[in-house]
C-alpha cells in the first residue's frame, strides 16, 4: 500500500481536474493521495469525493510559496481544515497577488515585443491561482515559443527579461497558519532548494515534516533527508509533485511513499486535532465535470 502526497490539478497549474486525477491515482494502484496546489485548496472538496467514491484516502492540502532568510521555500500543509476562514483569506491573498504577477510578466512580454493578452492567460488558466506554467502555454498556444521549456529558458525562469519575483510569506507565518487551520507543515523538496541550512529554523518555528521522496531527489537526496527526519524527530513524506503529463506520461504514482509514513502522519494530524479527511458521501454530491 502507498501513497502520493504531492498533486497539483487544474485548480492551480496541473493539467487534471480532481476526478482526472483521482482515476489515474486508482489506475496507478495508489491507496491514498493528497492533491496540494499551489496557494489554494479549492481542488480538494471534489478530490475527496471522487476518493470517496473510488476507495482511496484522501488528504487536503495546499502547496504554499514561503521565504525564509532570502530562500524561497515550499511549504505543504496536509490535513487542512478546507473551510477555515483565516486560511481561505490568506489564499485569497496570494491569488490576486499571482493574477497581478501575470500581467506584470505580460508587460515585461509586451516590452520584449511578443504580442500576449493577459486574459489570453487567464483564459488559458481558467483558475484564481495562475502562475508562470500558464504564461508559458499560452506563449506556446500563440505560437510566441515552440514549448514550454523554451518559454521557461528564454522568458520566465529567474533573472530571464519576464520573471517577476512572486509574494512570499514567511515560513514562520505560513507554518503557523496551517498550525492554525488545524494541519501539518512539511517541507516540499529540500533537495530543490539547495539550502539544508535553514530546516534548523523551520525546526524551531514547529515544522511538522520533510518531504524525503520526490521526483527530483536522487537516492543521497533522499536518505539525507530521512537521516535528517530521524534526527529532528519529523515526519517523513514523499510525493511525485505531478502537474498532468510529463513526457507523455503522468507522474503519478512514480513516487511511492510506504504506507507506515501515511499512518504516521494521518495519526499525527488526529492527535492534533486535526481533520481526517472527512470524504462527503459520494451520492451526496454531483460530479460537475
Ligand atoms: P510559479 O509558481 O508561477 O513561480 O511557477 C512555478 C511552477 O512552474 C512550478 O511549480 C512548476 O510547475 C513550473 N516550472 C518551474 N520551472 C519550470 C521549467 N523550467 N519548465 C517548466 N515548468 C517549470
Ligand atoms: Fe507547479
Ligand atoms: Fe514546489
Ligand atoms: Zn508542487
Amino acid at each position: 500500500m502507498a501513497a502520493d502526497l504531492h498533486l497539483h490539478t487544474h485548480f492551480s497549474d496541473g493539467t487534471y481536474s480532481p476526478e482526472e486525477l483521482v482515476g489515474h491515482a486508482g489506475r496507478v494502484g495508489l491507496r491514498a493521495i493528497a492533491v496540494t496546489d499551489h496557494d489554494t485548496v479549492e481542488g480538494c472538496d471534489r478530490a475527496a469525493r471522487a476518493c470517496a467514491a473510488s476507495g482511496l484516502e484522501f488528504v487536503a492540502g495546499a502547496e504554499l510559496t514561503c521565504e525564509l532568510g532570502g530562500s524561497e521555500v515550499h511549504l505543504l500543509g496536509y490535513y487542512l481544515d478546507t473551510a477555515h476562514p483565516r486560511l481561505l483569506q490568506e489564499l485569497a491573498v496570494f491569488q490576486r497577488v499571482r493574477q497581478e504577477r501575470v500581467r506584470e510578466m505580460v508587460a515585461k512580454l509586451n516590452e520584449l515585443q511578443l504580442p500576449l493578452e493577459a486574459q489570453t492567460v487567464f483564459a488559458l488558466a481558467n483558475c484564481r491561482s495562475p502562475g508562470r506554467p500558464h504564461v508559458a502555454r499560452a506563449l506556446v498556444q500563440r505560437g510566441l515559443c515552440g514549448t514550454v521549456d523554451e518559454a521557461f529558458e528564454r522568458y520566465l525562469k529567474k533573472h530571464r527579461p519576464a520573471w517577476v519575483p512572486k509574494f512570499k510569506m514567511s515560513a514562520r507565518q505560513a507554518i503557523s497558519l496551517i498550525h492554525e487551520a488545524h494541519g501539518l507543515a512539511v517541507l516540499a523538496h529540500p533537495g530543490l532548494n539547495n539550502n539544508d541550512r535553514i530546516i534548523p529554523r523551520l525546526v524551531e518555528a514547529s515544522l511538522d515534516g520533510i518531504e524525503c521522496w520526490h521526483t527530483k531527489h536522487t537516492r543521497a537526496a533522499t536518505e539525507r533527508y530521512v537521516a535528517l527526519a530521524r534526527q529532528y524527530g519529523l515526519l517523513i513524506t514523499g510525493g511525485s509533485d505531478c502537474h498532468g503529463l510529463s513526457k507523455g506520461k503522468p507522474l503519478i504514482g512514480t513516487v511511492r511513499l510506504e504506507w507506515p509514513h501515511f499512518e504516521a502522519l494521518k495519526t499525527r494530524a488526529l492527535t492534533r486535532g486535526g481533520v481526517p479527511s472527512p470524504a462527503p458521501s459520494p451520492a451526496a454530491v454531483p460530479h460537475t465535470d
